[in-house]
């Protein structure tokens, strides 16, 4: 396992590792595969995804395996490339009847080799090109035969003259009245141009054609796609309904060019327009596997024999799944009429033993030479070609008895299927599928009131859960296709029995319970624990969910949607936001949160409609990340921060997509994304929430001094050459008598600490000046020195202000308002400290802290903890501004935290009054300045948003 995450897939083995798929299975047998738990003991699973399609008969079916070994014995060649090929030539030949009894054309049907589906799929789409390319050639002959021939007769004195209609006017407005060359000219560039284009080829919405570099292209799913559609092939994907469209006329998404051909007519020359082949060619499953199990009709048959006449093309069938016997016959197309030019087939003819892929081709369509141009050095070896020979004759000896058993079983398993579905209504959306390639559809729980469920949704991954659930409680393998995340296929093997039917119905009506009670424990049990619990009945929560007054519905839009970025506590939180979790421990809390680590995205909650007092109303809307405050420390401690800030970035560009103009970076992401300068995402104004956070502890500590009876006389800011730390100086400078700006002693932290006190003494000098008399703080502290320090300043004149009054007050004063210190020890000189500083963990020591102290720690995580202030009662300590909504508006219960109803978090408020004032960029973005302190202040005051009551416990 850990070789094939470091070296082959580490992605992917981290997605089966999150929803315990980690199996290493080292043996099959019929239905089972098996392998070896944590104790060494062998586990059977009963395996219901049949290798993707792959394997029908069984794993290592005896009689197939016996064939393999005769083959071994006998010495069998394997690579005689280039040869007159027994093997190949034997299985086409035994395809012929077959193909031709289930496709109804008379012809015969040449066959190429591959290894794969996708492969397969590649020669079909080549062949088809090849065949449109013979056509154009052929058009391109004509048009210079007319071209000529016009010129010849133009030449030879008739009058030159087009007549084209209205259309032809418009279109080629350079024709209206041009010379003999320029005419020729124009149309033999004109045409040369149109044979030049590339094929378009139509594949049905929910295609599924293979993973290769063309095959991609055909595929649907844009997971798959979208990241190499740079790489070519042009595909049209439609419904039924827009092919029928197509067809009748009534719609034309897909532009047929025209030649134009010079033509003489008995009322002269006129221009022709000639069709070009633009479509190479239709492809269609018969029944859509991976694109979520979609079986097409007799109708939806004839509708693609339509299409194909219409576009003069071939039409694919693409068989690699549903064909082979995996759906009742040979090919599923037969069973609704359909008439393929090509058929595909892989997967199942392989006889669950080798790798081999066949494209049929009506020799009436083929391409002379084509199979000299294509060729592949394992296609067509013996071995796959006998097995699937011998496979065939497994699937129709004894009157198609195998065919028949399929047919029946499914019958059997659907109408089971359509049993529970009828039992969940609520829970399953649909039942589908052919023979025994079957389909489960859930309903989309991207609005489950469970916020894990919901999360599993969002991430496209609830059918990967339930998968994970099914597989490690019961035993039971199955999967969802490849691009239908809500859906679980189910495609077993013909030695499915009617006790492993119930097996599965059991364990699924447990799962549609679980849904329908909204019991995620029940659901994710799995992940946290080691035994599973097969017999335990779902809860059922749906009462708790109701009592928490989600269903809020704004019919109305607001005026601006804002995002804040946000993630857990500690993962014990879990139990608050999911009430099935409430007897998890935490360690198993943890274990769920590093189990889903993989996928940071968490859905975002709803909405919560905050109206100003002035009319503004904004939609806030949390955007979780799945990390905890200990993981994101210990990443910011490792510096590893990429994947954090990849998470974070994609939240961000999800709030976008949603419709959000702002977002705030909360609580350690603010950290991570170096108060947002980090971020990638452009088009969303960014804040960390900083500057009203300090306005907000701000007042807060100055109530707190009121309270107190005596106001900040000596205040100690710890961090003070930090981004915050050094706006809250400048700040507790306008109150305090005396400021001692404490740094770390760390590199360059006292060149950034003098800075911060000549910025301080500098403001200060100008309340001063501006003030007089009524200045506070360190202006009041410089008032007796007014004149001293002016005739410095003049004597000085160029110096930088601040700068120069710090010297002044070093030199002639024993206390000075403003001082700079590295000893942590300074601390017991202030009756209010300011915590800012960037450390992971609390570390002043409470011993060093006055009587009565103010303690304002605004620290993200806390300088002080909360087990230290245990110890001191005295200390009154503010851990930062809680703000009241205008209208009471609250938070989601289960992601309060420490909030009460009708409370946000400053830094929520900020993002929330960036989006009433629809601001128009970034707001707290890098460096702050006191100015957007103030600003940001002012602005929450009018739109009603105060300061609420005072965070005083630990929340990080
Ligand atoms: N076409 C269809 C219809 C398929 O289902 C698949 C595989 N699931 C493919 C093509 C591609 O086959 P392969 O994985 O062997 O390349």
């Amino acid at each position: 396992m850990n070789h094939y995450l470091q070296y082959c897939k580490p992605s992917l083995s981290s997605a089966l590792m999150s929803i315990g798929l980690d199996k290493t299975y080292h043996r099959a047998q019929g239905q089972y595969l098996y392998y070896k738990d944590s104790h060494g003991g062998e586990k059977a699973v009963l395996d219901l995804l049949g290798g993707y399609g792959a394997v029908l008969l069984g794993h290592n079916d005896p009689a197939l395996k016996q064939r393999a070994i005769e083959l071994l014995q006998a010495d069998t060649p394997m690579h005689h490339q280039f040869s007159i090929r027994s093997g190949a030539g034997g299985l086409a030949e035994k395809l012929q009847p077959l193909l031709k009894k289930e496709t109804g054309w008379p012809d015969d049907f040449r066959c190429a080799y591959t290894s794969t589906g996708a492969e397969s799929v590649e020669i079909a789409i080549k062949h088809s090109e090849m065949i449109r390319g013979h056509k154009l050639d052929l058009l391109s002959q004509q048009s210079e035969r007319a071209l000529e021939q016009a010129a010849l007769a133009w030449e030879q004195g008739e009058e030159v003259s087009l007549s084209l209609s209205e259309e032809q006017t418009q279109a080629h407005p350079t024709l209206q009245g041009a010379s003999r060359d320029k005419l020729l000219a124009y149309i033999r560039d004109y045409n040369a141009n149109v044979l030049q284009q590339p094929p378009v080829f139509i594949a049905l919405n929910h295609a599924f054609h293979g993973k290769l570099t063309t095959s991609i292209q055909l595929t649907h799913g844009a997971m798959y796609r979208q990241p190499f559609r740079r790489l070519g092939l042009r595909t049209e994907f439609a419904s039924i309904a827009q092919l029928d469209a197509l067809c009748r006329g009534e719609e034309a998404w897909i532009a047929l060019p025209e030649l134009l051909l010079p033509k003489k007519t008995k009322s002269g020359w006129q221009l022709a327009g000639v069709p070009v082949p633009r479509v190479a060619a239709v492809l269609a499953e018969p029944v859509q596997g991976e694109g979520g199990v979609y079986v097409l009709t007799e109708s939806d048959a004839e509708v693609l024999h339509r299409v194909r006449d219409k576009l003069g093309c071939p039409l694919i069938a693409d068989e690699v799944q549903s064909g082979s016997g995996r759906c009742g016959s040979l090919l599923a197309g037969s069973q609704i009429g359909l008439k393929p030019d090509y058929v595909v087939l892989s997967k199942a003819l392989g006889a669950g033993l080798s790798k081999l892929g066949v494209v049929a081709i009506r020799s009436g369509q083929y391409a002379d030479g084509f199979d000299i141009l294509q060729s592949s050095t394992f296609a067509e070896d013996e071995m796959s070609c006998q097995l699937a020979a011998a496979y065939l004759d497994r699937l129709f000896e004894e009157e198609g008895r195998v065919l028949a058993k399929v047919r029946d079983l499914g019958e059997l398993l659907l109408g089971a299927l359509k049993g529970l579905h009828h039992r969940y209504p609520d829970v399953i959306k649909d039942i589908r599928g052919k023979g025994l390639l079957l389909g489960i559809e859930f309903h989309s729980q991207e609005n489950a009131p469970a916020h894990l469920i919901r999360t599993s949704a969002y991430q496209g991954a609830l059918g990967y859960l339930l998968t994970g659930h099914l597989l490690n409680e019961y035993g039971i393998r199955v999967a969802p296709p490849a691009s239908a995340g809500s859906v679980l296929r189910i495609e077993p093997t013909i030695l499915l029995t009617q006790p492993q039917i119930d097996e599965l119905l059991y364990a699924l009506d447990r799962v549609c319970l679980a849904m329908r009670y909204q019991d995620t424990g029940f659901l994710m049990h799995f992940l946290v624990h080691d035994e599973p619990h097969p017999t335990r009945e779902p809860k059922d929560f749906r009462s708790w969910y109701s009592t928490l007054g989600l269903d809020v519905d704004y019919s109305m839009p607001a005026d601006s949607k804002v995002a804040f970025v946000n993630h857990l506590i500690s993962s014990d939180w879990l139990r608050q936001v999911d009430a099935s979790l409430q007897h998890w421990t935490d360690a198993q809390c943890d274990e769920l949160v590093r189990r889903f680590a993989f996928d940071k995205r968490v859905a975002p909650f709803a909405p919560v409609r905050i109206r100003s007092t002035q009319g503004q109303s904004v939609d806030f809307v949390l955007y979780p990340i799945n990390a905890t405050s200990q993981q994101i420390s210990e990443q910011l401690e490792g510096s590893q921060l990429e994947p954090l800030r990849h998470a974070i970035d994609e939240r961000l560009a999800a709030a976008k997509a949603d419709g959000c103009t702002h977002a705030g970076l909360g609580m350690f992401t603010s950290i991570v994304m170096n108060n947002g300068k980090a971020a990638q995402t452009a088009g969303i104004s960014l804040t960390t929430g900083n500057a009203l956070t300090i306005a907000m502890a701000h007042e807060a500590l100055l109530n707190a001094a009121e309270q107190r009876g005596e106001p900040c006389k000596t205040a100690a800011v710890i961090g003070a050459a930090g981004n915050i730390g050094s706006v809250y100086s400048l700040l507790a400078a306008e109150h305090c008598q005396q400021l001692i700006l404490v740094g770390s002693g760390r590199q360059g932290s006292e060149k950034r600490l003098l800075k911060v006190a000549y910025q301080t003494y500098q403001a200060a000098w100008e309340t001063l000046l501006s003030e007089g008399l009524s200045g506070r703080g360190i202006a009041s502290a410089l008032r007796p020195h007014k004149e001293a320090i002016a005739a410095r300043l003049q004597a000085t004149s160029g110096r930088a202000v601040g700068e120069t009054i710090f010297d002044w007050c070093q030199e002639h004063l024993a206390d000075a308002p403003v001082r700079v210190s590295t000893d942590l020890g300074a601390v017991s000189l202030a009756d209010t400290v300011i915590c800012a500083s960037n450390a992971s963990d609390a570390f002043i020591d409470i011993g060093t802290i006055q009587q009565n102290a103010i303690v304002c720690d605004i620290a993200v995580p806390h300088n002080l903890s909360d087990s230290a202030l245990q110890e001191r009662p005295d200390i009154r300590c503010i851990r930062g501004g809680i703000v009241q909504t205008p209208h009471s508006e609250s938070l989601d219960p289960r992601v309060r935290a420490y909030l009460d109803e009708g409370q946000i978090y400053a830094c929520m408020a900020e993002t929330v009054v960036l989006g009433m004032e629809q601001y128009p960029t970034h707001y707290s973005y890098g460096n702050l300045s006191k100015a957007q302190v103030k600003w940001i202040a002012q602005r929450a005051r009018e739109h009603g948003m105060t300061l609420g009551s005072v965070k005083v416990s630990e929340s990080m």
